[in-house]
């Protein structure tokens, strides 16, 4: 079993178009990064985790083609063109650009910022498979800014996440070379690991906490 994908039908909640896309029905990975960008076996799925509108770009989860009322009357084809014409979305990847637009989106509509970092780390895992590490770098910056702001406004839902977005904001620093911000959020891990089971995401820590005193990155 690798990557396989289905075509369904949307309708754009930004400019009313009705289109065909490629969604993804199943994934098969084989270990990851160290920021869990997923090693994928088979076709890489990410770009269709998101449906990009073929019209006016506007790109989002398939599931928030349901939910046409958050959208409509915020985003419209004006708003999508001002994220379309911000430098920083024309110079990352493709692939990465569905992610950025879709963060920007999110950011118009109040979504949690969790969601928001998501997507933006997601990004910054394209620009990575695309081998443009000036874009990486941009999308981690805006990955690792959501993802402490949720943390940070207690905007986690589930508390088992916690710990591990705490790790995962310091492997981000690390990666971004803030040696001093990653020892920061990593020393915190063990402060909010609340279940014994998670003792995985302690020893990742440990294992990255100690590459980031030792400069390998
Ligand atoms: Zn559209």
């Amino acid at each position: 079993m690798v990557t396989s994908f289905k075509i369904s039908g949307f309708t754009c909640p930004a400019c009313g178009t009705v289109f065909d896309a490629r969604t993804v029905t199943s994934i098969t990975h084989q270990g990851q990064d160290s920021d869990f960008l997923p090693h994928y076996l088979g076709e890489n799925p990410l770009p269709y985790f998101l449906v990009q509108c073929p019209e006016c770009s506007f790109s989002a989860y398939p599931e928030d083609y349901n939910d046409l009322t958050s959208f409509q009357n915020k985003i419209s084809g004006t708003s999508i063109k001002k994220i379309l014409s911000l430098p920083i979305c024309r110079k990352i990847p493709e692939e990465a650009q569905k992610f950025f637009i879709a963060g920007k989106i999110y950011e118009e509509t109040g979504r949690n910022p969790y969601h928001i970092g998501n997507l933006y780390l997601r990004g910054s895992w394209c620009c990575r498979i695309s081998d443009n590490r000036k874009a990486e770098i941009e999308m981690q910056q805006m990955a690792v800014k959501f993802l402490r702001l949720a943390v940070e406004k207690s905007m986690i839902n589930n508390p088992d996440n916690l710990p591990v977005v705490t790790y995962l904001i310091g492997e981000l620093y690390r990666r971004l070379e803030d040696r001093k911000s990653a020892r920061e959020w990593f020393s915190a891990v063990e402060e909010v690991l609340i279940d014994q089971e998670q003792q995985w995401i302690l020893e990742l820590t440990q294992k990255q906490a100690e590459l980031n005193e030792h400069f390998i990155n």
